[in-house]
């Protein structure tokens, strides 16, 4: 595996979760897993005991970790923490990263069947082991967490090395005259390529949300599939989160009450209504804008009380902090990133509200299940493929689904949930259905394996000498 991130030691969001959910899941079924990813906190001078390998890049093995993890510095990457910096300067730095990785993987002596690339920060991966023994003859996997990021720039801010890399390689495959784009290069080159929901696959295959790729995706035809995240449930389960107290067994409504009194006193929130809560990055793909538009009419209207923890751009964070101001009793808002008041939220709310305008799987309506936490989703990419809408009727259904991503859409599926909660049967029935599903990463880990051992038995047939 090759990654930018990898929970817990380097996460900003579900890449995290995902890489170390799947590289768990198979390590346990007896796959010889390693996973290769940026050591953001080395210092300048590089680990004590590192491995040198080429262009002053090294190599360290992370401590304690159950799959065995290799911490890959270059001064390149530069050290302080930051994952990303969200400029040009990424360029430079994951080129240095996938460099290194690829370089260190035969210092290493790994002799992988599959080097699984995430994003768009390990995608020229597939096109550089292409060239390096032993690595050229792994099969290599690309999965897309999110296609909104690309790593697009000007060829003027490359590195050399790289500038000519990428030449280097047939012309269609390296973006237009001025410009890489590091995720292209390699959809085009890897055996395969996955992304992280069957919805979501088809979506990015249209123009609407494929972001300028959907071409170059419905060129890899079969070779293009989608394939739902899975869940660590020893991490986000009701029985053994790290992060709950108390922690209670699934169906114990006592228990989820008095998780859910804990977090709402940490807030600062009286216990006597239903509990909303949100826990995301706060950016536009994330819909939490429409929250906040929905407040006034949703506060008037409901007696709901909200919990959103989540950071991002600095105007949604505001306009976070000035509702929770104004509405102090029903609101409450934490800007930063903090483990475990997302377990808490997620796991003491009555319900999550996952509004995104497009999601390539989500994983927090996900962990939301089986806390019996109903989501109230968007319906789009893995919201889709995870939430069935609750029907009364028939007493399916495990959350409540909305079509539009806008603040009528949000206030129907708001309003609706509610409706459900102040039904006492239709309550129980729906938070039975929604904590009763299996998302585990052991299950979902299954439809990878049998990628992989396409991609094996496709190449042993190509090069029936190897
Ligand atoms: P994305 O990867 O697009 O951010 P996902 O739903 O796939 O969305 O994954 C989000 C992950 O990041 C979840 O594990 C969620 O709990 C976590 N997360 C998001 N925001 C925060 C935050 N402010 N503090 C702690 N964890 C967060």
């Amino acid at each position: 595996m090759v990654s930018a991130e990898l929970a817990p030691l380097a996460k900003t969001g579900g890449l995290a979760d995902a890489v170390a959910g799947l590289s768990a899941a198979l390590a346990a079924k007896d796959h010889d897993v390693r996973v290769l990813i940026p050591d953001y906190t080395a210092p300048p001078s590089g680990r004590p005991g590192a491995a040198a390998i080429e262009g002053g890049a090294s190599v360290s093995p992370a401590e304690s970790t159950p799959v065995p993890v290799y911490l890959i510095a270059s001064p390149a990457i530069g050290s302080g923490g930051a994952i990303y910096l969200g400029d040009e300067r990424d360029a430079a730095r994951f080129w240095a990263f996938s460099r290194a990785a690829v370089a260190a993987a035969a210092a290493l002596g790994l002799t992988p069947d599959i080097v699984h690339c995430h994003d768009w920060h390990a995608a020229l991966v597939p096109a550089l082991a292409a060239s390096r023994p032993p690595l050229a003859s792994a099969g290599t996997v690309l999965t897309l967490h999110n296609i909104g990021f690309q790593g697009a720039f000007p060829r003027s801010v490359l590195p050399d090395d790289a500038a000519a890399f990428l030449a280097s390689l047939d012309d269609e495959a390296t973006g237009s005259r001025d410009w890489v784009n590091f995720l292209e290069t390699g959809i085009r080159r890897a055996s395969a390529v996955t992304t992280v929901s069957p919805t979501y696959a088809r979506e990015i295959a249209t123009p609407e949300l494929g972001m300028g790729l959907d071409a170059v995706l419905r060129a890899r035809g079969d070779d293009f599939v989608g394939i739902l995240n899975g869940v660590d449930y020893r991490l986000w389960s009701p029985e053994s989160d790290p992060f709950i107290t108390p922690r209670f067994r699934r169906g114990d409504a006592d228990g989820k009450r008095r998780v859910k009194r804990a977090v709402m006193t940490e807030l600062g929130l009286a216990d006597d209504a239903p509990l909303i809560g949100a826990v995301s990055r706060l950016f536009e793909q994330k819909g939490l804008d429409l929250l906040v538009d929905a407040l006034p009419t949703l506060l008037e209207r409901t007696r709901a009380r909200f919990a959103v923890l989540g950071s991002g751009n600095p105007d949604l964070e505001a306009a976070l902090s000035r509702a929770a101001k104004t509405w102090p009793e029903r609101i409450a808002f934490r800007r930063g990133y903090d483990e475990g008041l997302a377990h808490r939220i997620i796991a003491g709310s009555d319900f999550l509200v996952v509004p995104s305008r497009y999601e390539p799987c989500g994983l927090t309506q996900l962990y939301a299940l089986r806390y019996g936490t109903v989501p109230i989703v968007r319906k789009t990419g893995g919201l889709a493929d995870t939430v069935t809408h609750y029907d009364p009727a028939s007493g399916r259904g495990t959350g409540c689904v909305f079509e539009h991503a806008d603040v009528t859409g949000l206030i129907w599926g708001v309003t609706t949930a509610l409706e459900w909660y102040e039904s006492p049967a239709d309550w129980e029935r729906l938070c039975r259905n929604a904590e009763g599903l299996d998302f585990s990463w052991q299950r979902q880990c299954e439809p990878y394996e049998a990628l992989y051992r396409r991609v094996i038995e496709r190449r042993r047939h190509r090069s029936p000498s190897a």
